[in-house]
């Protein structure tokens, strides 16, 4: 089943398939499940090359990508719970049914926790997962299950932004502190989420995605 799925999930353009054991976590976080899946699909490099030439807030791509990627997570879980075992995707709709805490806008297990537990990134000065590969480019979802895959859990990446303030100085409303991650760290150090505009500045902008725009050729 394992091989069959991966093998689906790549037909339908998902570059990041993680699969972690999350067993040594709450029961709130992990619901009582074993094992994490995180699928990622990335943004165009010719859609970060025209929000940064432009330097314009265009959603279309990444909410569509972001809807496909809970999409997938939900078609994911409904495959592993048809050969019998348990599966829930962390899909917004999942979750705002569930349990999406809409004060403090946090849940209990985040897609990014799942990132970092499989070795992906780290955590930027933007308060979004960083990839050497794809820079902040990637729309993710994930689903928890008790199915046996195998699993492959890495050290916690330690941010590699260095010296960089792109995000925080390019931050419109200014609400990106500049603060360095580090484990247990309280997210409002990080970034008043409460005062974002949602403009994608610090994603598109960030030197890490800009890389990833240029490896393409783009520019
Ligand atoms: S999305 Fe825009 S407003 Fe929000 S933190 Fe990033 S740059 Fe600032
Ligand atoms: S823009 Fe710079 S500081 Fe911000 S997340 Fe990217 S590398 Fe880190």
């Amino acid at each position: 089943m394992f091989n069959e799925l991966i093998s689906e999930l790549k037909n339908r353009n998902v570059s990041i398939i993680k699969v972690v054991d999350v067993s040594m976590l709450t029961a709130k976080e992990n619901r009582g499940y074993n094992i994490a899946i995180l699928i990622g699909i990335t943004l165009s490099p010719s859609y970060i090359l025209r929000l940064s030439a432009e330097n314009i807030t265009d959603h279309s791509e990444f909410g569509d990508k972001e809807h496909r990627a809970d999409e997938l997570a939900e078609w994911v879980a409904g495959s592993i719970s048809a050969r019998g075992y348990h599966a829930f995707a962390q899909s917004e709709r999942n979750l705002i049914n569930d349990y999406f805490n809409v004060s403090t806008k946090t849940t209990p297990l985040p897609h990014k926790k799942i990132a970092l537990m499989s070795g992906l990134g780290w955590i930027g000065k933007n308060n979004l997962l960083v990839t050497q590969e794809y820079g902040c480019a990637l729309c993710l979802c994930t689903i928890l299950t008790d199915a046996p895959f195998p699993t492959e859990n890495a050290p916690v990446m330690s941010p590699m932004c260095g010296d960089c303030s792109v995000c925080k100085d390019i931050c419109p409303p200014h609400v990106i502190h500049g603060t360095t991650w580090e484990p247990g760290m309280n997210r409002d150090l990080i970034v008043d989420v409460y005062h974002c505009e949602g403009c994608l500045k610090c994603l598109v902008h960030c030197p890490w995605t800009q890389n990833y725009m240029r490896a393409y050729n783009f520019i």
